[in-house]
C-alpha cells in the first residue's frame, strides 16, 4: 500500500490555470543539478524564466558557495582572526536560521562545521576520491574540533555583522539549498507563476496546481535494502505549498577500513553519523526548514531525532536500517496527521 501526504491547508485561491501546458527547464548548480516545471498559458517565456531562475541560484553560489574562492563565504573563511563583517542579506538571513537550528539541536546541526567537513574530505579539497587522500587523525580531528563553536561568530541579525574568531569555516551546504529552493519558487511567484515545482539537488517545493487540477506528486526516494528485505511501502507527498527535503547516509559517502563514512558529520564527536539511520526525509512549508532539519535530524539520531523533531512540531519520517538489514520507518506525530 502507498502512503499518501497531503498539506492539511488547500489553499482556496489556488485555482488550476486552465488550457495551460507544464513547462519545464533544467540546469546544474552547487555541484549538482536542478529542474523546474511550472504551468503556463504563455509558452513564449521560457528564456525569461530561465534568467529569473539562474539569477537565484547564482545569488547563493555568489554568497554561500563553499567551492567558490570568490563567494562571501570563502572570504570571510579566509579573513583576519577578529575581523568584523557585514554580510550580504541572504548569506545573513541563512546563517540566522542556521544558527537557530545549532542551538535548538544543542549543535547536532552546526554551521560552523567546515574544518571538520573538509578534514573527512567532503569540502572543496582534498576530497575523499583524491589519490592518496586519507580521514583524519585524532590529532588532526582536536585541531578541527576546536574551530567549530559557532557562539564565537559574535552574529548580530540587525546590523548583519559576523566576527571571524580566527580559523572558523562555516559551511552552509545543508541548508543553502533549500534557500535556494525558496527563492526560485518566489522568483517564478514574482512572474506571476502561480503553479510550479522545483528542485535543487533532492530539495523540492511545489505550489499551487497542476493543469489537471491535481497537486504537484512527488515520491520519496527508498534507501538501498539488504538483499532479502522488502523495501517500505512507497510515500506519496502532494506538494502543495509545500517543500520536501532528505538526508540520507547512502548518496554521499565511502568506505575506510570497513567502516562506511557518510558526509553527515556530528559536530560533537567529530565524526560521519554511524547510528544505522537510512534516511530522514522532512515536510515543511519552507524548503530552508526541510533542508536544515532533515540534516539536523540526521546528525541526531533515530532516538534524538525523533524527541527533537516532536519538540518542535515537525513532521519527519525516519527510515532506520535495522542489525539484520531490513528498514524501519517511524513517524513523527505531524508526520502522521498529514498521513490521514
Ligand atoms: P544535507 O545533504 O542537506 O544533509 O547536507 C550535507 C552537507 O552539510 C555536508 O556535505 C556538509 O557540507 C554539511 N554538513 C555535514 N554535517 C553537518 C552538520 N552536522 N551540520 C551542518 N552541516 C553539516
Ligand atoms: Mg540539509
Amino acid at each position: 500500500m502507498t502512503r499518501v501526504l497531503v498539506p492539511d491547508h488547500i489553499d482556496a485561491a489556488a485555482v488550476p490555470a486552465l488550457g495551460a501546458r507544464v513547462h519545464g527547464l533544467r540546469g546544474e548548480t552547487m555541484g549538482t543539478t536542478w529542474w523546474v516545471l511550472w504551468a503556463d498559458r504563455d509558452a513564449t517565456r521560457q528564456a525569461a524564466v530561465r534568467a529569473a531562475i539562474e539569477a537565484e541560484l547564482d545569488l547563493v553560489v555568489a554568497q554561500m558557495s563553499t567551492w567558490l574562492p570568490s563567494s562571501d563565504l570563502s572570504r570571510f573563511n579566509r579573513a583576519a582572526p577578529g575581523s568584523r563583517h557585514t554580510l550580504p542579506e541572504a548569506f545573513a538571513d541563512v546563517l540566522q536560521a542556521a544558527l537557530w537550528l545549532a542551538e535548538a539541536s544543542a549543535g547536532a546541526f552546526n554551521p560552523a562545521a567546515g574544518a571538520l567537513v573538509n578534514r573527512w574530505g567532503f569540502g572543496p579539497a582534498p576530497r575523499h576520491t583524491d589519490p592518496g587522500f586519507t580521514p583524519p587523525d585524532e590529532t588532526e580531528l582536536c585541531a578541527a574540533l576546536r574551530t567549530q563553536d559557532w557562539r564565537r561568530l559574535a552574529f548580530d541579525a540587525a546590523t548583519r555583522e559576523a566576527t571571524q574568531p580566527g580559523g572558523l569555516l562555516l559551511d552552509l551546504s545543508a541548508i543553502a539549498k533549500g534557500h535556494a529552493v525558496d527563492r526560485v519558487a518566489r522568483a517564478l511567484a514574482g512572474l506571476g507563476i502561480a503553479h510550479a515545482l522545483v528542485e535543487v539537488g533532492g530539495e523540492l517545493r511545489g505550489q499551487g496546481l497542476r493543469p489537471d487540477g491535481m497537486p504537484w506528486w512527488v515520491e520519496l526516494e527508498c534507501p538501498p535494502v539488504a538483499p532479502g528485505h522488502s523495501p517500505p511501502p512507497p510515500t506519496r507527498v502532494a506538494l502543495h505549498g509545500l517543500s520536501v527535503a532528505t538526508s540520507g547516509d547512502y548518496r554521499r559517502a565511502y568506505r575506510h577500513q570497513g567502516r562506511h563514512l557518510p558526509h553527515s558529520i556530528d559536530p560533537r564527536s567529530g565524526r560521519p553519523v554511524a547510528h544505522g539511520l537510512a534516511s530522514v526525509s522532512v515536510l515543511h512549508t519552507e524548503a530552508l526548514w526541510a533542508d536544515a532539519w532533515s540534516t539536523a535530524l540526521t546528525v541526531a539520531g533515530r532516538d534524538a531525532g525523533l524527541a527533537l523533531a516532536e519538540a518542535h512540531g515537525i513532521a519527519a519520517l525516519f527510515v532506520q536500517r535495522e542489525a539484520d538489514g531490513g528498514l524501519t520507518e517511524t513517524l513523527t506525530g505531524a508526520m502522521a496527521r498529514l498521513a490521514g
